[in-house]
């Protein structure tokens, strides 16, 4: 293993943690150990832990609340950084700045009581703002996503410098930006909200709730696999019969055959052999090859 003697004294011995379980940090409660590991609350702090990472040339990995993420059994090599980050700012009536770690559903609740909409699409989708934009995460049923809502994103680059990106630089589409393939961190956010009439939010948020009430609970990444256009990944993975379908630890959900859950004990293994079954058995049957969502972290 690398020596990481200095990153650590650069971070605070008291504040980073060595081998710590990312079954810990992650909803699906899997995947073993991250080789250094921190907690880090403000911006400030998250710039000090990647540029300390960066000048080390040790791999970094951002977490948020680890809602979309399948750590692998072998664990994560390098510093991994979980981001609590918290600051909301209003900038103007519908312009409102939130730093990378803030919950989404402090986000909603915050917005909600100043009659701003926009951030309806996100009830119920457990997760960072950092996340939500990696992930453009949202409403498919609307097809209302994260990324609508963003001005400019303040992120660090590989080689450490700050810059700004406009949302066409962001290049946001279904479940996708561009930090899926650069590598970037998401510092903060600049998003574009609606002053609107307290009734229009309740509903849209009432509408999605009762939308949303069978999707099942418990340690999951939610959906596993983006929806194929014009149909719907857990139709097809529930037409090859695999709904109740166990390995291991882990599940296919009886309640939404796109949901694996871990039933307490899953491996990562577990979850990534359902994950190919999924994929096998729907390209077997109508030849469609489903995408995952899930995004797959560490020593796979
Ligand atoms: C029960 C359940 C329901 C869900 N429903 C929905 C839904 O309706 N719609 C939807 O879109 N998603 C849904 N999801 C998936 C998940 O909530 C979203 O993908 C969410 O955006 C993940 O945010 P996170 O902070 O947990 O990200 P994480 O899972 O921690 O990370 C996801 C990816 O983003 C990267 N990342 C996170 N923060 C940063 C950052 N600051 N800088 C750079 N990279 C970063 C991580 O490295 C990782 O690759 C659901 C998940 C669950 C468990």
């Amino acid at each position: 293993m690398k020596d990481y003697t200095k990153i650590i004294e650069a971070l605070g011995k008291e504040k980073v943690k060595e081998n710590e379980p990312m079954k810990l940090h992650t909803n699906m409660k899997v995947g073993g150990p991250a080789d250094l590991f921190i907690e880090v609350k403000t911006n400030e702090e998250l710039k000090k832990a990647v540029l300390g990472a960066i000048k080390e040339k040790i791999p970094y990995t951002i977490i948020g609340n680890g809602a979309n993420v399948l750590v692998s059994d072998q664990g994560i090599a390098g510093l991994v950084i979980l981001n609590e980050s918290s600051q909301i700012r209003f900038i103007s009536d519908e312009i409102v700045e939130a730093d990378s770690g803030v919950d989404l559903s402090a986000l909603i609740k915050l917005t909600r009581e100043k009659d701003l909409a926009g951030m309806e699409r996100e009830v119920k989708v457990p997760g960072t703002v950092g996340g939500a934009v990696y992930m453009n995460a949202g409403d498919t049923g609307k097809k209302e996503f994260f990324g609508d809502l963003v001005e400019s994103v303040e992120i660090i680059d590989k080689e450490g410098n700050a810059k700004t990106l406009s949302n066409e630089e962001c290049e946001f589409a279904y479940r996708s930006s561009r930090f899926q393939k650069s590598g970037e961190v998401i510092v903060k956010a600049k998003l574009k909200l609606q002053k609107t009439d307290p009734k229009f939010i309740e509903e849209k948020t009432r509408n999605i709730l009762e939308r949303k009430i069978n999707h099942p609970a418990g340690a999951t990444v939610g959906s596993t696999f983006k929806n194929p256009d014009y149909d719907g990944a857990g139709r097809l993975i529930e037409a090859c019969g695999l709904k109740n379908k166990k390995i291991g630890g882990a599940k296919i959900s009886e309640k939404h055959a796109n949901f694996i859950i871990n039933e307490g004990n899953a491996k990562a293994v577990d979850v990534k052999a359902l994950i190919d079954l999924m994929k096998k058995s729907v390209k077997e049957k109508f030849g469609i090859d489903l995408q995952e969502e899930v995004r797959y972290i560490g020593r796979w």
